[in-house]
């Protein structure tokens, strides 16, 4: 079946009427907690967000209570955000993917209708085995969002495709970590490096710590306003880390690349930077020294709308405090196009206060050296995702989406199947909704795996429901932190309804396709259990604790003097990047304003909100109950006037974002 028509899944599932999260909870509110029956607890990472916060899920008799954070853990403290406690609202969903779902055409329309696990995954891989024959594995991409896409990952690689994209990549933080990389050789990665524990000043551009729960760093933040050190907020909304900010910069949108240089011409021009530091470790001072040197406070005023005088004391504030500032690279990098230029700015001023790796500036993360399970070795891909796309991006450190949807539409397109898991394209790369009718229509196979209907799931072919995080084992979470850690997530409870986890999926599917080699365990606690045997530990001893903590091998910050050699071309953090002009890109950052906006149009700013990750929470009951609705922050004159239909989109009440109009408009100029 080529051309597909969009069916809304909730529709044919009868979505349930609103249930009470009181009701969801089994009562438990109405039952003072702890009740009187039996409590037993079960580790758990925290699937809310990328984060990834360990904690505990707590049942009573055999039900659920709470999750909560786990002690031990870096990334939650102890402690979980607003979402990771509403977390049981995704398990107890009424509107749950429950059966596996396969487009079939009655009477000329096209359904979905529910069929069993045989036949949805017999369907599948005999679909991969046809393009694996006609035009070759690598042709079957995986898109996808979530730690649990390495079970899939790893089916692809076994059958011979390593093609994949995160949306999250070129419309997150694709474009910092692509600026850090070809500056200090490596990016800040997730969680972000940041040592804002022990920082004495931070700079936020964009960024509002606090309305977004990155659950650590909010609590980093607040431990560094607790002791008094200086926060520089730059954004056009009094948001809430400017509330809390020793400077408020109200930034006219899209010319924070303007301050950035004008900073580092008030660091250089008045020699506050870190010589010692820029001398030992960098190229291309002296090229950047006479870059910047017209981007006077003066002249950026006149961009950015900050006065001259606050650009020279924030960036005295930075210098005075050098080397423990952060300039936070932020996390959402994806603003105005000239991103990974923006992030190189950003990475090009920490160096210049010397705080890259240094105290209370970023730390060095380190992770656990875990083995891989053994296993026969991956076939070698024919091609690559770039493959698709050549010549673009040629920075890129991982697939872009828009570029695999722009291959995946004609009758030649490079891709011919799409796994998607746990990503809603939709309402995840913006306007693409004309380009998947096309390339839903082009491809031969599109399978979504998920745990919930999404706008995604309507394009599919087949729809696998996924278990929720407390119903499965997914891979241990080993992530880059202060020290190495490990972190269990296994199941609370068992699969409702006929939901898999992905692990039992892809090792269906793998079956199916004579790839048994790569899927030796029986349940995937045996794999988990064979891996921690490796560095010492055990999936019992993980199963009581959650979280194992290791000790570092290395020092967490550079040592004074200490020799380096960065992941650059050249060994040194490059001021300069030859990289960029090798390959037709500015090799300094460069400002370029904004475009103006046509008359009766506004710029729309646009962030996190705490309740919600993007349009992956809206239907939790619980958070849902906490915020309904987006904000609309609108400046009182524009508002007062605000008729335009502009925004009368629907899309904005399931974004799970809130959007802001800025106070200045574009076309005002000072
Ligand atoms: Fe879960 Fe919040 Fe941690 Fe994200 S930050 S993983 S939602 S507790």
């Amino acid at each position: 079946m080529k051309r597909r028509e969009f069916i809304k899944v909730s529709g044919l599932l009868g979505a349930s009427a609103a249930v009470s999260p009181t009701l969801l909870l089994g009562g438990c509110a109405s039952q003072p907690l702890p009740g009187t029956g039996a409590v037993s607890v079960t580790p758990t990472v925290c699937d809310m967000c990328f984060w990834k916060c360990a904690g505990h899920v707590y049942r009573e008799d055999g039900k659920l209570w709470k999750v909560e954070g786990n002690d031990a853990d870096l990334h939650s403290g102890g402690r979980l955000c607003t979402r990771g406690t509403g977390g049981p609202g995704v398990y107890l969903d009424p509107d749950r993917l429950r059966k596996p779902l396969m487009r079939v055409t009655v009477n000329g329309r096209q359904t979905f209708q529910e069929v069993s696990w045989e036949e949805a995954l017999d369907h599948i891989a005999a679909k991969m085995q046809a393009i694996a024959e006609t035009a070759g594995p690598e042709r079957l991409v995986m898109l996808s969002h979530g730690a649990g896409a390495r079970h899939f990952r790893h089916l692809l690689r076994a059958y011979g495709s390593d093609s994949r994209a995160e949306p999250s990549f070129a419309q997150c933080r694709g474009p910092r970590d692509v600026g850090f990389r070809l500056t200090v050789g490596e990016s800040v990665g997730s969680p972000e490096r940041t040592d804002m524990a022990n920082a004495e000043c931070i700079v936020l551009l964009g960024s509002h710590i606090g309305e977004n729960l990155h659950n650590a760093q909010v609590q980093t933040l607040a431990q560094a306003i607790n002791r008094d050190a200086t926060l520089i907020t730059v954004d056009p909304r009094f948001s809430v880390p400017a509330g809390k900010s020793k400077y408020w910069l109200p930034i006219k949108p899209g010319t924070d690349m303007a301050l950035l240089l004008s900073w580092m011409h008030v660091i250089i021009s008045e020699e506050l930077y870190d010589s010692d530091y820029v001398e030992r470790y960098t190229i291309g001072f002296e090229q950047l020294a006479a870059h910047v040197r017209d981007y006077t406070p003066e002249w950026v005023y006149l961009e950015t709308g900050i006065k001259p005088e606050v650009i020279r004391k924030t960036a005295r504030e930075m210098a005075n405090a050098a080397p423990a500032t952060v300039v936070h690279p932020g996390r959402h990098a994806s603003w105005y196009g000239d991103d990974a230029q923006r992030s190189r700015a950003i990475a090009i001023l920490n160096v210049l206060l010397g705080s890259w790796n240094r105290k209370g500036g970023f730390y060095i993360p380190e992770w656990v050296n875990l083995p891989e399970y053994p296993l026969p070795a991956y076939p070698e891909p024919k091609a690559g995702t770039a493959d698709a796309y050549p010549g673009k991006w040629p920075f890129a450190s991982s697939g872009v989406t828009n570029g695999v949807i722009d291959a995946s539409i004609g009758d030649d397109a490079f891709f011919k199947g799409w796994l998607v898991y746990g990503t809603n394209l939709p309402q995840t790369v913006p306007a693409v909704e004309e380009k998947l009718k096309a390339a839903a229509n082009s491809l031969e196979l599109v399978v979504v795996v998920e745990t919930m209907p999404s706008e995604m799931t309507g394009y599919a072919d087949v729809i696998l429901p996924e278990c929720t995080y407390l119903e499965r084992y997914d891979d241990l979470r080993n992530s880059p932190e202060r020290h190495p850690s490990l972190a269990l997530r296994m199941p609370a409870f068992e699969p409702q309804y006929d939901s898999k986890p992905g692990w039992w999926m892809a090792k269906q599917l793998g079956h199916r396709l004579g790839l048994d080699a790569y899927f030796p365990w029986q349940d995937y606690a045996e794999k988990l259990d064979w891996q921690l045997n490796q560095v010492g530990s055990s999936l019992e001893e993980m199963q009581r604790i959650g979280v194992k903590n290791f000790p570092r091998k290395r020092p967490l910050y550079f040592r004074d003097g200490q020799r380096v050699r960065f992941r650059t071309p050249s060994g040194k953090i490059e001021l300069y990047s030859q990289q960029l002009a090798d390959q037709g890109f500015d090799p300094m950052p460069v400002y370029t304003p904004p475009e103006p906006v046509p008359k009766g149009f506004y710029r729309l700013n646009y962030g996190r909100m705490p309740a919600h990750t993007f349009g992956k929470t809206t239907n939790n009951p619980l958070l849902f109950q906490l915020a309904p609705e987006n904000q609309l922050w609108v400046n009182p004159l524009v508002a007062s006037g605000f008729t335009h239909s502009w925004f009368s989109g629907a899309s904005w009440n399931r974004s799970g974002l809130f959007v802001v109009l800025p106070k200045v408009c574009a076309g005002i100029r000072p």
